[in-house]
């Protein structure tokens, strides 16, 4: 049975098909996400398919998506169909300086009403690592969800890996530091972006950023930087390495079309080379890659290689 659980949100993207702001957009391309999904469909393209809980509509969006997950890889089992909420819809845009803009259709929409205990504890009896992150902590009940599924990992001795995903417009209810700064608790592992920690009181360099995410308890530190790569900080508590160190990799130049779902597929690469116990340097360079191919297509599910994909990529580089 499947080593890694993933657990979160798949939602449809409505991906822009001319730039500027949303409300000049006229027409837009669907296209499957939700940064667990991409996750777990980015582990099953590097052969190591995860158990994947999510819950969508039962709706004809979810039929897509159930659909998405299947034909990438991602076995069904735990994908939860809810008879009442519908599946959650983002709308993107590409502002002026070529950043991402959201509008979510994501109220009490299936995604945020994953109940506590909808893993059973059998289902992570044989599992070494669980990851969730940041958006189903926003929303109650997905948010008692999200932080139950933690807790009863780390209880199991199972490595937890978190990712913020900031998403600033979903925070009405909860505050966001608060809720990063708890999941980070309950975390051995986590991957963010200087922007996830953006609203944090700290500022400095990504190593000094990755040191406020050790303060906070987990013993591995993840930031990806965009076209500069990657760098993992770790404390003494890691099993990877024997002391406090920071190790980075520079990332791989490709011409990107699209980077949504780079982050996702970093996460996807880090957790593949960890859970084989790869060393810190190599498990950056692997994710690294994993990434950099994935941004050379539209959609994060399109471009994701397989293992033999990445090897060819990175002897290509070498
Ligand atoms: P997204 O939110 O779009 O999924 P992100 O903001 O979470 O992405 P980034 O830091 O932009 O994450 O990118 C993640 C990883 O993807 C980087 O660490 C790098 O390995 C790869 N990557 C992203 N952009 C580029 C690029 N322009 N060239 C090469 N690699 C890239």
């Amino acid at each position: 049975s499947p080593r890694v659980v993933v657990a979160g949100e798949t939602l449809i993207d409505f991906l822009p098909n001319s730039e500027g702001p949303l409300s000049g957009v006229e027409s837009f391309t669907r296209r499957a996400g939700g940064a667990p999904a991409n996750v777990a469909v980015a582990l099953a393209h590097l052969d190591e398919t995860p158990r994947f809980w999510t819950r969508i509509g039962e709706d004809p969006f979810g039929d897509f998506l159930e659909d998405a997950l299947r034909e990438r890889g991602v076995p069904t089992d735990f994908v939860e169909r809810d008879p009442v909420a519908k599946t959650t819809l983002a709308f993107v845009a590409h502002d002026e300086n070529a950043e991402r803009g959201f509008s979510f259709y994501r109220d009490e929409t299936a995604d945020t009403r994953m109940q506590p205990g909808g893993l059973a504890d059998e289902e992570l009896e044989d599992a070494e690592w669980v990851h969730v992150g940041g958006v189903t902590l926003a929303d109650e009940p997905s948010r008692e969800a999200t932080f139950d599924l933690m807790r009863r990992a780390r209880e199991a001795g199972v490595t937890v890996s978190f990712d913020p995903n900031a998403r600033p417009e979903l925070w009405d209810t909860f505050d966001y530091v608060g809720s990063m700064r708890e999941a980070f608790g309950l975390a051995d592992v986590v991957k963010a972006t200087p922007e996830d920690l953006a609203a944090f009181d700290v500022s400095g360099d990504p190593s000094e950023l990755a040191h406020a995410i050790l303060d906070e308890g987990p013993h591995t530190a993840l930031l990806t930087l965009g076209g500069e790569g990657s760098l993992a900080a770790t404390s003494d508590g890691s099993p990877w390495t024997s002391d406090l160190s920071v190790v980075e990799h520079g990332g791989y130049e490709v011409t990107p079309v699209d980077t949504t779902g780079a982050g996702d597929a970093f996460t996807a690469g880090v957790i593949a080379a960890l859970v084989g116990d790869e060393p810190l340097s190599e498990v950056l360079a692997f994710a690294n890659a994993v990434a950099a191919v994935t941004t050379t297509a539209a959609g994060a599910m399109t471009a994701l290689p397989d293992r033999e994909a990445v090897r060819a990529f990175r002897e290509e580089r070498s």
